[in-house]
């Protein structure tokens, strides 16, 4: 189907720093919320941030109501669903990690209410982009649901998450230097819609990750800040071009498999950072560059330190184009048999 516009959805507010959830006031008032709020997290960041920003919304005039939410199947997002149209808020605040901002994300969505993020960890860019992966769904990645209104992320809550979470984040937007050559080859090969805007974004937040590796390995606030808004611009980057296509190329095709392949896989992030080395190599790119990096970080670089098998490393990369066959990649270009795949995870140290 040819469309002669294209849409975008994208956030009204971005507020990233130190004590930023103090902020929550004035958002409110700038964006008029009135009336019921509902908070959805768990009961962890519902004690990290949750409860701060339900104090904020009730300070802002606003009544709120709580729900508790663990997992991401789709019996959950029903329940969920169920229990909004109970409820009947005019916004709902997703207050914790992937699976939670997710979970808000498509049910208020599918429901057509705003829904603002509050970031509590930053393992990957789901935090602010308009897709969400479901568990169990029939398709093993993430489509497309709807962006935030607002993202307001708190560096010294993130600060209290595990160091694994930040590390696994760089390792997402890491791999956007292979996601966007992927795009730019189903353009030139498939004629896909390829949007330069949209690939620059993801481009630069991979290049400002790598830049700030050492302040991110420090620990310091900046490089946090650097990472978030790494992870915010890819979020805006996929509202631009209206998929997923400048963030996930087949390095996130490559994650799915393993988590198919073997059911105790590594983060999403640090999956796709090890598959960004395999396809950068296919793509006749710079994987050394990416490999340092992700090494300067203390990321997995290894089927070792991912915990995997070899064989598993090797079984993921050939199943990896089936995951997604419509999304075309290097892998779908070079159809790889084992032996290729192995002769790939060798060459580029992931397997001895
Ligand atoms: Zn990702």
């Amino acid at each position: 189907m040819s469309l002669n516009y294209h849409y975008m959805q994208l956030p009204r507010e971005v507020i990233v720093g130190k004590g930023t959830l103090c902020r929550i006031p004035e958002v409110a008032k700038r964006l008029g919320l009135k009336g019921k709020a509902l908070v959805m997290s768990d009961q962890q960041c519902y004690e990290l941030a949750g409860k701060a920003v339900s104090g904020f919304l009730e300070q802002s005039g606003l009544t709120v109501d709580f729900i508790q939410v663990k997992t991401m199947t789709m019996t959950d997002i029903l329940a969920v669903e169920k229990q909004i149209k109970t409820l009947q808020p005019q916004v709902l605040f997703g207050v914790g990690g992937g699976t939670i901002i997710d979970s808000a994300k498509v049910s208020s969505g599918k429901l057509k209410i705003p829904f603002i993020s509050v970031p509590t960890t930053v393992s990957h860019d789901g935090i602010a982009s308009p897709l969400a992966s479901i568990k169990g769904s029939d398709k093993p990645f993430s489509v497309m649901s709807q962006a935030p209104l607002a993202i307001i992320a708190d560096t010294q809550v993130i600060a209290k998450g595990p160091w694994r979470f930040v590390i696994s984040g760089c390792g997402d937007i890491i791999s956007k230097y292979t996601a966007v050559k992927d795009w730019q080859l189903a353009y030139m090969e498939n004629g896909e819609y390829y949007g330069g805007y949209a690939a620059s974004l993801a481009l630069m937040s991979a290049k400002l990750v790598t830049e700030n590796a050492e302040l991110i390995v420090y620990r310091q606030d900046e490089g946090l800040r650097v990472l978030l808004e790494a992870l915010i611009s890819c979020g805006v980057a996929m509202s631009i071009a209206g998929s997923s296509r400048p963030c996930s190329g087949s390095e996130h095709l490559f994650s799915p498999a393993l988590d198919i392949i073997n059911t105790k896989h590594a983060m999403h992030g640090e999956q796709c950072g090890v598959g960004s080395i395999l396809v950068a190599y296919l793509q006749k790119s710079n994987w050394q560059r990416i490999k340092t990096t992700l090494k300067q970080l203390g990321a997995p670089t290894t089927a070792a330190e991912l915990g995997i098998q070899d064989t598993d490393v090797v079984k993921a990369l050939e199943m990896a184009p089936k995951i997604r066959p419509e999304r075309y990649t290097i892998l779908h270009k070079l159809n790889l048999d084992t032996e290729a795949c192995k002769k790939t995870a060798k060459a580029t140290g992931i397997i001895n």
